[in-house]
């Protein structure tokens, strides 16, 4: 591996798995603190507002401030923002509060763009529906995520990924993409981080967005085996992994 001079950390599957936090994540973390290391955290969650997210991490025990979370719902806000944009938000939990905290019009009334994430519960037909037919009169279709799975506390479960590719189908149109492995996702993390991609090693679960995502913006990709890791996916996926390491308490050992 090249020389790691800071690390994009993706939080699910990595430093926590349902409620729990991943056995020697919270000492790992200090450990790359008190060595220096630059870190930065890019999560595809859009189930929770950042500053929920934070709060989360706080009460797990991580050394974590919300300002060095990126989130796919901040993203798109402040890209709304910019282009003075109204939406209708396909989401679940608190992640309407990083919009309204960024001033964005939410509205079911001919919205410019279809903010859609993982949902959860929410997910039902007629929610579905309603979306589709706002895509069809001209918004916008934007996929916070489009992950496949996440690995939830009794198991895997289906993300926002499965629902994008059905509204996709449905109405012929092709969402963009603002979370990872989108290369404005990790830029914009990269520039919080300081550090060119090269000298960056991002550790995920997903083999598809978090490795081979930061791969093909310049970056070496550290697969942790915790979360929805799979024996096959990695096998499989065509993606080879710069490292593979047991979790991420080993993080500290590589530097
Ligand atoms: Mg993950």
């Amino acid at each position: 591996m090249r020389k790691i001079r800071g690390f994009l950390l993706d939080l699910d599957g990595v430093l926590y798995v349902g409620n729990q936090a991943v056995p020697g994540a919270v000492d790992a973390l200090h450990d790359l603190r008190g060595q220096g290391c630059p870190l930065r955290f890019v999560s595809n969650s859009t189930r929770r507002s950042r500053s929920s997210v934070a709060g989360r991490l706080k009460a797990m025990g991580f050394p974590i401030d919300e300002h060095e979370i990126l989130t796919p719902a901040v993203a798109a806000a402040s890209m709304l923002a910019r282009d003075e944009k109204t939406a209708f938000l396909v989401t679940t939990g608190d992640a309407n509060r990083d919009f309204e905290d960024a001033g964005i019009t939410i509205t079911e009334d001919l919205p410019d763009v279809v903010v859609i994430g993982d949902a959860g519960d929410r997910f039902t037909y007629e929610l579905l529906n309603l979306a589709m037919r706002m895509i069809i009169s001209g918004a916008q279709l934007i996929a916070l995520e489009r992950d496949r799975t996440w690995m939830g506390a009794d198991g895997l479960m289906l993300s926002a990924g499965p629902f994008v590719a059905a509204l996709e189908y449905a109405t012929g149109k092709e969402a963009v993409c603002v979370g990872k492995p989108s290369f404005g996702f990790f830029s914009t993390a990269l520039v919080g981080l300081g550090i060119p991609a090269s000298g960056v090693a991002m550790v995920g679960d997903d083999i598809e967005t978090d490795i081979g995502g930061a791969q093909r913006c310049g970056m070496q990709g550290i697969l942790v085996r915790t979360g929805k890791f799979r024996e096959d996916l990695l096998a499989s996926s065509g993606v080879i992994p710069d490292l593979v390491i047991d979790s991420v308490a080993d993080l500290p050992l590589i530097l």
